[in-house]
């Protein structure tokens, strides 16, 4: 029998949620081991956000606590790491993971699938897709509003290709669900949710520029740009910042 890969990455514990301190290094080579050995896992992209919807629902709590891979996708969490006293830990967006994955991934065969965003936002994307990563070999990809009897042929056809590598954009926690039922029938399958990656990558929605990145303010663009997020937001921020401060036991190392 294969020896299930397991990460030995230091985990830290962000208010009852694992997060791995890693760089972006070490995740890309354990995902590709992952894959290589044909062994899926969930991987969460963490924020306050998603912390602050899984406070609120103990399944997507219990989903996030059995992720193989947690990693810090915002300034608000590397902000309670650092208040850890660790400085090792890398801010890893998810969508930064996934492009430079998908890079590794090209010409090597890996059966990558995406799943999720409007119908023509997936058809946009693939055409990006393609150009930027000529030699990935994308396998499936379908949009993410699907209904009952719909999604029975998603998961068939899913399930007949058995991909490697499926990016996961229906947004949390609908990615995180999506994700968790589809373990059992996909278990070579590493599988990412990716938020609103997609609509980076068909060029609808833009990324914050290098100062608001590298200044940790790729909220506040977001939030600028896309006024909807506001009631996602806040609270949900605030608190989460204030949390770092007032609840400073709730923050360790596993
Ligand atoms: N989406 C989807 N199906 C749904 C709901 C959402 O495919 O039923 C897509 C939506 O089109 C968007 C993404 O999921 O591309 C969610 O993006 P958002 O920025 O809201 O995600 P977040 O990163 O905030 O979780």
């Amino acid at each position: 029998m294969t020896q299930v890969l397991t990460s030995n990455f230091k985990r830290a514990n962000i208010f009852g949620y694992p997060v791995d301190i890693v760089t972006c290094e070490d995740i890309l080579k354990f995902t590709l081991e992952k894959i290589k050995s044909n062994q899926g896992m969930h991987v969460v992209t963490i924020n306050p956000e998603i912390i602050s919807a899984a406070d609120k629902n103990p399944e997507l709590a219990r989903i996030i606590r059995e992720a193989e891979l947690v990693i810090p996708d915002s300034t608000g969490v590397m902000l309670a790491i650092a208040s850890l006293g660790d400085s090792s830990a890398e801010k890893i967006p998810g969508i930064e993971f996934s492009e430079k994955l998908m890079k590794k991934c090209e010409g090597k065969g890996v059966k990558t699938a995406f799943l999720g965003g409007s119908p023509d936002i997936v058809n946009k994307m693939n055409t990006e897709i393609q150009k930027r990563f000529p030699g990935l070999n994308v396998v499936f990809s379908h949009h993410g509003y699907f209904n009952e009897s719909q999604i029975s042929c998603i998961r068939q056809e899913l399930v007949e290709l058995a991909p490697d590598l499926l990016f996961v954009a229906l947004g949390c926690p609908k990615q995180e669900f999506f994700i968790k039922q589809h373990r059992n029938l996909l278990p070579k399958t590493v599988m990412i949710g990716v938020g609103g990656s997609f609509d980076v990558w068909a060029k609808k929605v833009k990324r914050a520029p290098v100062f608001f990145r590298i200044s940790g303010l790729e909220w506040f663009y977001r939030l600028i740009t896309q006024p909807s997020r506001f009631r996602r937001m806040f609270p949900a921020l605030p608190l989460f910042f204030l949390r770092i401060i007032l609840d400073r036991r709730s923050l360790f190392y596993n």
